[in-house]
């Protein structure tokens, strides 16, 4: 079984799909590791340790060619593939929702395209879960950006010369990036309070030691839908949040927002108005800024001034911390393969739970339903 993996290819992705330690476990399963010339170079693995873990090190070409498994953090151009085995599985982020015209080019091209995201959330699959593991480092990353770029410090601290007092941090959206941000804030010594729509995050809020922030006075709002993930909101309970909102977020020193919804625009939850309430200084980072941002304003990789607040927002916020992010994502893509590893076949075979959630092309068609619907 030739598993390929290949230097990422998008701007500004340091991550790599495979490290030493994945290289061997998947040797130890009886695989051949190829992997590109440099493809660690961006998370601080030389071809060396490629090398000494088993791996073939070379250029794409020789890479790809006869793969039968390619790996990678976001799914590499099908053209670059054309050398791989027909019918290749292909595990990595495919991005299925933003990226159509890609997965429409995989079926075209034959392989097997599985979609990390579309990893179910159910306990057995929280080990290769590349949602969760690359959220949780995004989370902490924002705080320390946001940390970085406030000119104030972040603990109350007592000195001779007077005190100073703590930040306050106000966390929106606590989904697994967002529970990492209030821990985070907390450890640097801030004053941190959180808000979701979902309302069993205001447990896990308290159990941090922050300060839930929800809308009480719509009744029936539950906010979650299937795989634990949030629902669309109805108008009404948008307007009791805006306003509840407005008010906190104007005592507020940084913002940090992670609001998504899968397969939607990213919901707005600041408006320019209610950033012109903060004092200057104050910072927000908005890590839903891929995905259309939750912050009025908010642009990619910039450092956007507004009303004297400092907007921030990375595309790929894991890919800053591409070390640990790509651990991570390999041990993510090994959990996943290995898992379901036929040792008379030499390769791995989907159940029909997982595999069917996660298949996104077979056979020249797209069969994912997710995209179906
Ligand atoms: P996400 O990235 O989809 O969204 C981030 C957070 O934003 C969520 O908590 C969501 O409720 C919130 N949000 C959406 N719209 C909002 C709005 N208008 N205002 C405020 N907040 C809003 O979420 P996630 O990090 O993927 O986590 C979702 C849930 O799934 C969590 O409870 C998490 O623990 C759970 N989870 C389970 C597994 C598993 O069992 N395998 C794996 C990962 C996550």
């Amino acid at each position: 079984m030739r598993i390929a993996v290949l230097k990422e290819r998008a701007a500004g992705e340091h991550r790599v799909a495979a490290t030493p330690e994945t290289v061997k476990k998947f040797s130890a399963l009886g695989g051949v590791l190829a992997v590109e010339a440099g493809a660690g170079e961006g998370a601080g693995v030389s071809d060396e340790a490629y090398r000494e873990a088993g791996a073939e090190v070379g250029p794409a070409e020789a890479v790809v060619r006869d793969a039968d498994i390619v790996l990678g953090v976001q799914a590499p151009d099908p053209a670059a593939l054309a050398t791989a085995r027909k019918g290749a599985l292909v595990a990595a982020g495919f991005d299925p929702f933003g990226n159509r015209a890609r997965v429409d080019a995989y079926a075209a091209a034959g392989f097997e395209a599985l979609a990390m995201e579309f990893m179910p959330r159910i306990t057995r699959a929280q080990s290769m879960d590349v949602l969760s593991s690359q959220s949780n480092l995004a989370g902490y990353k924002a705080v320390i950006a946001a940390a970085n770029a406030y000119g104030r410090a972040f603990p109350m601290m007592m000195t001779a010369a007077g005190t100073i007092t703590a930040a306050r941090v106000f966390v929106m959206g606590v989904g697994v990036a967002g529970l990492q941000a209030i821990a985070t804030a907390k450890r640097l010594g801030a004053q941190v309070s959180a808000t979701d729509v979902r309302s069993a995050t205001k447990e896990q809020i308290q159990s941090l030691g922050a300060k839930p922030v929800f809308v009480e006075e719509v009744a029936g709002i539950e906010g979650e839908g299937s795989g634990g993930y949030a629902t669309e909101m109805s108008e009404e309970y948008q307007k009791a949040q805006a306003e509840l909102v407005s008010s906190h977020i104007a005592k507020q020193d940084i913002v940090i927002t992670t609001a998504l919804i899968p397969g939607r625009a990213a919901p707005r939850l600041v408006t320019d108005g209610q950033i012109a309430t903060m004092k200057p200084g104050s910072v927000i980072f908005d890590l839903a800024v891929a995905h259309g941002g939750n912050v009025e304003g908010s642009a990619p990789d910039e450092v956007v001034e507004r009303h004297g607040v400092k907007i921030i927002g990375y595309s790929n916020t894991a890919a800053h911390l591409a070390a640990d992010a790509s651990a991570l994502f390999a041990r993510n893509l090994y959990n996943f393969l290995s898992a379901f590893w036929d040792a008379e076949q030499g390769r791995p075979v989907l159940d029909e739970e997982i595999g069917d959630a996660v298949r996104l092309t077979r056979g020249g068609q797209v069969v994912s339903e997710r995209l179906k619907g």
